[in-house]
């Protein structure tokens, strides 16, 4: 399906601009990983790919309750969806649509781009972005690597790729030390890696005593005292002046998932430590911040004007 992309008629939006006068609320962008229980990373070594068909879907009800929580706002957030899970389930990218959230591309099959190399990357992301598009009817214009598996050292390619593809934008990275993910020197803020490539709009980040920590969501969100990830972001908002990027995945609402009992201790821990709270946790954060899609809170950078590099 050939549908043109939004970006060269969309309205820029007030919080892209600096105020030094009075004090604005930075509008935050809300992003959800649309994945399935068995495709997430931490099972990768006991779940074989070849059984998903046969594990029980779950990602029809928890992605409902995601919807149901910010229709309560009302909340606009980017999905992240796998071309894997809107081949089975087009009805589900239609009801994404339909309450006005923007449809993004999570690769197909979530493999990570830093272990699969360029040729089959290329093919994921086509083939994602095709599904999606069927399936919605509508440009998809962004992307998120599986497991934030893109960085400059391992996937140099990776960008240049994604603009052929007809991409916009890429989220994928993580500017944080982590065994699964990251590069701790990446940049923080919106940047262009590959000058023929997509803007990357890397994960929120604080930094610490000349560290960087996480402030975008995944198991530091479900196992951190609430208040602290408030002040983080807080701090994000006020002092560099900068929106967040947060992220969640639907399965981290669902209580009523099957265990893996068969996997590691800390992949367990991993993935199911902190779900109970999740629900409250969730709704918290999306009445202590403002919220919207990503390519409306980056429409400028996305749109090409990049901010003057500074340091932070
Ligand atoms: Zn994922």
């Amino acid at each position: 399906m050939n549908v043109p992309h939004p970006y060269g008629t969309m309205p820029l939006l007030p919080q892209g601009g600096m105020s030094t006068s009075t004090p604005r609320r930075i509008t935050n962008a809300m992003t959800v990983d649309v994945e399935d229980w068995f495709q997430v990373q931490a099972f990768a070594g006991v779940i074989d790919r070849a059984d998903w068909p046969s594990l029980g879907s779950r990602v029809l009800g928890s992605t409902e309750a995601v919807l149901e929580s910010f229709a309560a706002g009302p909340i606009h957030a980017t999905f992240f969806v796998l071309g894997w899970v809107a081949e089975r389930h087009p009805a589900l990218i239609r009801r994404i649509l339909a309450a006005g959230h923007e449809l993004a591309s999570h690769g197909h099959g979530h493999e990570r781009v830093d272990e699969i190399g360029a040729r089959a990357f290329r093919e994921d992301v086509r083939r994602a972005r095709r599904v999606l598009e069927d399936a919605g009817g509508v440009a998809v214009a962004g992307y998120r690597a599986p497991t934030f598996s893109i960085s400059r050292a391992r996937t140099p390619w990776a960008h240049e790729i994604l603009a052929e593809e007809g991409y916009a934008y890429s989220s994928s990275s993580f500017p944080i030390r982590h065994d699964l993910y990251g590069a701790a020197d990446a940049p923080r803020r919106p940047h262009r890696p590959d000058p023929n490539g997509v803007i990357e709009l890397p994960m929120t980040t604080l930094s610490l005593f000349g560290q960087n920590l996480p402030c975008a969501g995944g198991g530091w969100f479900r196992l951190l005292p609430y208040r602290l990830f408030r002040a983080g972001l807080r701090s994000v908002n006020a002092h560099l002046g900068q929106p967040g990027i947060f992220y969640f995945h639907p399965w981290e609402l669902d209580a009523g998932q099957p265990r893996q009992a068969g996997a590691p201790l800390k992949s367990r821990l991993r993935h199911y430590s902190g779900i109970p709270g999740m629900p409250r946790r969730i709704e918290r954060l999306l009445g202590d911040f403002a919220w919207d899609r990503l390519d409306r809170v980056h429409a400028r950078e996305i749109a090409g004007q990049l901010p003057a590099p500074v340091m932070a």
